[in-house]
């Protein structure tokens, strides 16, 4: 019945003026609160000449902030676009100058980078959320813009019109926006909801970056959908913070990723912790959830479930989600409704249960197209299915098995080998913490598959001879690594993924 996300939040607060929306710290704002920051926050945009169309960027820590830009961007209609706040100076310039964007709205405690870039030369003005920041005409204080006032109207876009230009992470290249309409979001909030049945009486606890596409549309926009609440926290670090908010804020849905429940799992919590929490769901995605997590979960929490879900920015992006009723441990889960998914060799014939091939997946949530690159777009949609670009397989009941990213595929002597399969392997040996096989140049072979181990925390070494001799067991000579590197840490983006990318360039330069 929405065509935006304003639509909806405006509907919420008619009808729960008093409920808490945002919990942020000790603050707490209501949902009344809440759209009159967000009314007050467009009369200031529209004052200062933003309007619709209009790209407006934000490179934010967590905050409530972030949720009022969101909301009154899409009340005056122009396009929010979300910039990872790990990125340095010339991927935000870059992102900036990519998107067009008109305005931007940066934290302070980034503002070290933001001076350094060049990008928001072409912004209109600043709009600053945090310490002190200076003011001039082209720099603007959240502080100020939050007590404008006037009337501005409300812009009822198309469901078809992009609401979001979100920036792939940039794992495999330079970033590309994908852009994703009003009904491109919906859709995937409105199958979220059915999914993983997300009510107004659950607590949402968000501590991964709002700008992630995973966080922006499960943490973000769908509790307030659904007239719920969130708990802001605005980094991981201290752990033991979101633990505390947890239990203060009875939370009853977790989103996290693989890393933050191999802490969890691990960490040693207080009793009270495991009685008094409200959690009903713990809901896992971005990267391969490891099994020995998923059971050592499994054994602290007896009533929660821990449930995996797989999707890329391009599908807005959950494609499917195990749930409460039926999950499967090593599967990403199924998709439902109008979402479909299959599974197709090269020339795009579906493959028979069971084989492993590309994933493609078609729905509403897929993404209109990258920004200013329709051959990217035109090798990304074909005939309406998107191609992810993961490889993986289907059972006979619909449950997605990923196998791995089809651009970390090695081929050696002509036979594909799946690094994940092999990264189990060492990951289920005692004290890695984690690991990345990486396909590496070899005149004999073609590629020849190379290891990089992080041990765990407070393990200084492993006994080499063991770990081979384990890999030895599990896996096929042709799969065993050529070489095993340990580092002192993986390279990793901002959900935890590991960056190959930079193993592989790191490797190059060695050889050069
Ligand atoms: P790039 O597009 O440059 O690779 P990115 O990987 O950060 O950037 P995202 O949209 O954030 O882009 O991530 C989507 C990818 O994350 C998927 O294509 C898939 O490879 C991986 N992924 C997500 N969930 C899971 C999961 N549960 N298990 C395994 N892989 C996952």
């Amino acid at each position: 019945p929405y065509s935006n996300f304003y639509e909806f939040l405006l509907a919420q607060a008619q009808k729960r003026k008093r409920k808490v929306a945002l919990f942020d710290g000790d603050r707490k704002i209501t949902y009344g609160a809440l759209l009159e920051n967000v009314d007050r926050l467009a009369s200031f945009f529209a004052a200062n000449g933003v309007g619709e169309g209009d790209r407006v960027a934000l490179f934010l820590r967590n905050s409530p902030e972030f949720i009022y830009t969101v909301f009154a961007v899409s009340k005056i209609g122009a396009i929010i676009v979300p910039v990872n706040t790990f990125l340095k100076e010339d991927e935000l310039s870059y992102i900036l100058k990519d998107s067009e964007s008109t305005v931007l709205v940066a934290s302070t405690v980034h503002e070290h980078i933001v001076k350094k870039s060049n990008g928001p030369v072409q912004c209109r003005f600043i709009l600053w959320e945090g310490e002190s920041p200076q003011s001039d005409e082209k720099n603007f204080a959240f502080t100020e813009a939050l007590t404008h006032s006037g009337e501005v109207r409300h812009i009822a876009r198309r469901l078809e019109d992009t609401a979001v230009l979100i920036y792939t992470s940039g794992t495999t290249g330079k970033p590309k926006g994908a852009m994703l309409s009003n009904k491109n979001l919906l859709s995937n909030i409105e199958f979220s909801r059915k999914m993983i049945k997300v009510t107004h009486k659950d607590r949402v606890i968000v501590f991964l970056p709002m700008f992630h596409a995973f966080t922006f549309t499960v943490g973000v926009i769908l509790p307030l959908y659904v007239g719920g609440s969130i708990v802001i926290i605005k980094s991981l670090q201290p752990f033991t913070n979101v633990f505390r908010q947890t239990l203060m804020k009875r939370v009853t849905l977790f989103f996290g990723i693989p890393s933050v429940y191999n802490a969890l799992a691990k960490a040693k919590l207080p009793w009270y912790f495991m009685w008094f929490n409200n959690i009903r769901v713990f809901i896992s995605g971005a990267a391969p959830l490891q099994p020995k997590t998923l059971n050592a979960m499994a054994k602290k929490f007896t009533r929660a479930k821990l449930l995996e879900g797989y999707g890329l920015s391009e599908a807005s992006p959950v494609v499917c989600v195990n749930t409460l009723e039926k999950q499967k441990a090593g599967s990403v889960g199924t998709a439902a409704y109008d979402y479909e998914i299959k599974i197709v060799d090269e020339d795009m014939n579906e493959l028979p249960t069971g084989e492993i091939g590309d994933i493609i997946v078609k729905g509403d949530h897929i993404m209109q197209g990258y920004l200013n690159r329709p051959e990217a777009t035109r090798e990304t949609i074909v005939n309406g299915w998107l191609l992810t670009g993961d490889m993986g397989y289907l059972d006979d009941e619909g449950f997605l098995f990923i196998v791995d990213r089809k651009k970390d595929l090695i081929i050696s002597k002509g036979i594909n080998i799946y690094p994940r399969e092999i990264e189990e392997v060492i990951d289920a040996f005692e004290g890695i913490a984690a690991s990345a096989v990486i396909g590496v140049r070899d005149e004999k072979s073609g590629e020849i598959p190379v290891a990089y181990l992080e041990l765990d925390e407070g393990i200084e070494s492993i006994n080499e001879t063991v770990l081979k001799k384990h890999m030895r067991e599990h896996l096929a000579n042709f799969k065993l690594p050529k070489q095993i590197h340990i580092i002192e840490e993986l390279p990793k983006n901002a959900t935890g993924k590991v960056l190959k990318r930079v193993l592989k360039d790191n490797l190059r330069d060695e050889s050069r």
